[in-house]
């Protein structure tokens, strides 16, 4: 069924800020809020934003969630256990909730959104005074509203498309940025149920993306984050289509000192959008590219439109248009009916690769997705030992693969102190692999260049050149 974006209008995002007042002026507000988020980057920013409202509503962040006079639980769904740890975690504030009476607990995200949850919220989680869903995020400044004056428990769920523009946001770090360039996804890959509670695609429009870019390259981020379920196929459905190659282009045109962006699928990166990488100037030498099966038995039953080999073809055009490029994956493993030699064609997929990092799941059945309903799931004990020997492979390469760093130099966008030593600071390198240099807390959030000089444990070793 053909189904079209809402998007917010200026009227009502102008009404949700004056809520947004209303409660700034509420004697029985919250004071302090914090922000509990699981699964992936776009729930991050999600909360980022749930963070902007909170602070202009006039409420400070609270160290740990027993502190906080709001708690909010932002979910996932992609796995059954982060659901299963996410519900856990809202139950035991309930307990804590006996001595910190006022405590107002929420809950929102993909989990809200799943089919059937909502009435699960009502009959057995009482406790929790408002659950919301991925797209009623812009009303949540007149949910909280009805929630304090009520405090008998709301939950909102709308089955929309929904984009709006205009959310206040508290990000997290000064120095990189996320960036939502769309929502929603088209693929219904069948073990997937994110379209389901994400909606379908919809893009931006490419003027709220760049204006957005400019704003962040102004107040002095230097990394920007592109994301979207599926960002090589932005720009189908707007009134003036515009490919996802031609977007980098033009904010590469900006001068954002790096651009990434997550996620792709396969099947829609074009030629284009490797020419646009390798001729840029800002894009980072980098591509998460889930390939989830090394079968093309499996990746049909996933629904995923692609083969191993043209897999293979889109890897091998980016390595000889972007040479050296940083290569990352998803791989799920003991999908319905897997064999065992189909989970060696995983392998040796991983083994002609050779990826600087790779995501690895067992297959996690979702209640609503086509491959729950299929035969042939496999036992956990074969699958425990099937995820055992990729994670060993990968490892085992890993290792070897990023060999190839040692002894070029690289620019780190350094993000803190390193876990392992109070003496040396971590980051990201251009290819997105972790280094670790000598340095201190006044080197976070700047770009340092280095030379690689080891690899230890899958980290890149390096020692200081200067800042570029
Ligand atoms: S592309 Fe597939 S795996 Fe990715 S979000 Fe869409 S349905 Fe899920």
């Amino acid at each position: 069924m053909e189904r079209t974006a809402v998007h917010v209008s200026r009227d009502e995002m102008e009404r949700q800020e004056r809520l947004i007042s209303e409660i700034r002026d509420l004697p029985q507000r919250p004071e302090s809020y914090h922000v509990v988020t699981y699964g992936c980057q776009m729930n991050a920013h999600d909360s980022e934003k749930i963070a902007g409202m909170l602070e202009q509503m006039g409420m400070h962040p609270a160290p740990t969630r027993e502190d906080a006079d709001f708690v909010i639980f932002n979910t996932c769904c992609v796995r059954e256990n982060a659901e299963r740890r996410a519900l856990g975690n809202v139950t035991w504030l309930k307990e804590v909730r006996k001595t910190h009476p006022h405590m107002v607990i929420a809950v929102c995200g993909c989990m809200i959104q799943e089919p059937g949850m909502a009435e699960k919220i009502l009959k057995q989680y009482k406790f929790i005074d408002l659950a919301f869903g991925t797209a009623n995020l812009h009303q949540f400044p007149e949910l909280l509203l009805n929630t304090l004056n009520r405090r008998d428990g709301l939950v909102q769920v709308t089955d929309e498309d929904v984009i709006a523009e205009g959310l206040p946001i508290r990000r997290l770090r000064q120095d990189a940025a996320y960036l939502t360039i769309m929502y929603g996804c088209d693929n219904f890959c069948s073990f997937c149920i994110v379209p389901y509670v994400r909606g379908r695609e919809r893009s931006r429009e490419v003027s709220d993306i760049l204006r957005e870019a400019e704003g962040l390259m102004q107040s002095g981020v230097q990394e920007i984050m592109l994301l979207g379920q599926n960002v090589n196929s932005y720009g189908k459905g707007l009134a003036d289509p515009v490919s996802f190659a031609e977007l980098l282009r033009r904010l590469d045109e900006m001068g954002i000192p790096r651009i990434r962006f997550m996620t792709s699928h396969p099947k829609d990166l074009s030629d284009e959008l490797i020419d646009v990488m390798a001729g840029s100037q800002h894009i980072l030498p980098q591509f998460h590219l889930p390939v989830q099966s090394g079968n093309d038995e499996i990746l049909k039953r996933m629904n995923r439109h692609y083969t191993r080999e043209q897999y293979l073809d889109r890897v091998r055009k980016l390595r000889s248009a972007v040479p050296g490029i940083g290569l990352s994956t998803d791989i799920i493993v003991s999908f319905p009916g897997e064999t065992e030699e189909q989970f060696r064609d995983t392998l040796s997929l991983v083994e002609e690769v050779r990826y600087d990092s790779a995501f690895t799941f067992i297959y996690s059945p979702r209640t609503g997705t086509r491959a729950a309903a299929m035969e042939g799931q496999v036992p956990e004990a074969v699958s425990k030992e099937r995820i055992q020997r990729l994670i060993a492979l990968q490892e085992s390469l890993q290792q070897d693969t990023l060999r190839r760093f040692v002894g070029t130099e690289e620019e780190v966008l350094i993000e803190g102190l390193s876990r392992r030593s109070g003496q040396a600071i971590s980051g990201k390198g251009r290819h997105a692999v972790s280094v670790t240099m000598p340095g201190s807390d006044a080197d976070i959030g700047k770009i340092v260049r280095c030379r690689i000089t080891e690899v230890k444990n899958n980290t890149l070793m390096a020692e200081r050149l200067d800042e570029a």
